[in-house]
């Protein structure tokens, strides 16, 4: 793939699939951007195997903080003339039945998941409206497709993705704006700590475990050139478990 400069913000790239798409991205040429919520120690890493590739910066942030988001892109704006890619990674997990659960975890796993959303991309929207140039990516889940029990309030806010992700790509198409959607299945990272790994791969057909590279190189692809064609799409990386 030839070399595509420009700027693109990963959100939760410390760790997992955000790390796996922030060095994907920095092989391709973009400034990235290394978004995480609190742990340092991680992002710093991310940022190093970035810098073999590009060049990065880290930004501290919890998305899901109207004011601190606006405060932040404020500031990635003021030194960043025009972000060209956005991908809205970042994510929580907080499994428990629905009988169990409270407004606030109801609430939380919203604000993380969903309203986050909201709060990055309509600031990097403006810009991009402006510049007549962007992609958008959002990484959404196949709990957001097909449910999973205990998973409530995490399905609804990625099935509240998809939809955001289809209305969004009608509204901006005619500015060269793409808005697509990444649903992995189950992705070897920490977010899939605590869960019994062998019961998970007979589930799958390809009897294994996704790896956060191969959503990767999905996301690399739909935020490059080769993909101007395609938008309000939600692509399943599962290893075909539906
Ligand atoms: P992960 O390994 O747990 O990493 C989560 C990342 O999100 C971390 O970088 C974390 O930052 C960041 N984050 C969490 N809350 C944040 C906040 N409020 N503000 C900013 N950053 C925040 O998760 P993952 O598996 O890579 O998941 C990435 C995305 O893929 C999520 O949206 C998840 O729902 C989705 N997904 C994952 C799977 C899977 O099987 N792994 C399947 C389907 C969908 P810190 O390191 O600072 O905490």
């Amino acid at each position: 793939m030839p070399s595509e400069p420009g700027v693109a913000l990963i959100t939760g790239a410390s760790r997992g699939i955000g790390r796996a798409i922030a060095v994907a991205l920095a092989r391709t040429g973009r400034h990235v951007i290394v978004n995480y919520r609190s742990r340092q120690d991680a992002a710093e890493e991310t940022l190093a195997a970035v810098r073999e590739h590009s060049t990065g910066e880290l930004l501290e942030l919890d998305v899901s903080n109207p004011e601190a988001v606006s405060a932040a892109l404020d500031g990635v704006h003021a030194r960043h003339e025009c972000l060209e890619i956005l991908v809205n990674n970042a994510g929580i997990r907080n499994d428990m039945l629905m009988i169990w659960m409270q407004q606030d975890d109801w609430r939380g796993t919203l604000q993380t998941n969903l309203d986050s959303f909201f709060h990055v991309t309509r600031p990097v929207l403006k810009q991009m409206l402006l510049k007549r140039r962007g992609r958008i990516v959002n990484i959404t889940s196949a709990a957001g497709e097909v449910g999973s029990p205990g998973q409530v309030s995490y399905s609804a806010a990625k099935a509240g993705l998809i939809g955001a992700t289809r209305s969004l790509a009608r509204e901006v198409a005619k500015r060269k704006i793409t808005v697509n959607a990444v649903a992995p299945g189950f992705i070897e990272t920490d977010m899939l700590e605590g869960l019994p790994a062998q019961e998970l791969r007979a589930r799958i057909p390809l009897g294994r475990l996704g790896k956060p590279e191969e959503v990767a190189a999905l996301v690399a692809f739909l935020c490059s050139e080769d993909a101007a064609y395609i938008t309000g799409q939600v692509y399943a990386i599962n290893g075909g478990l539906y």
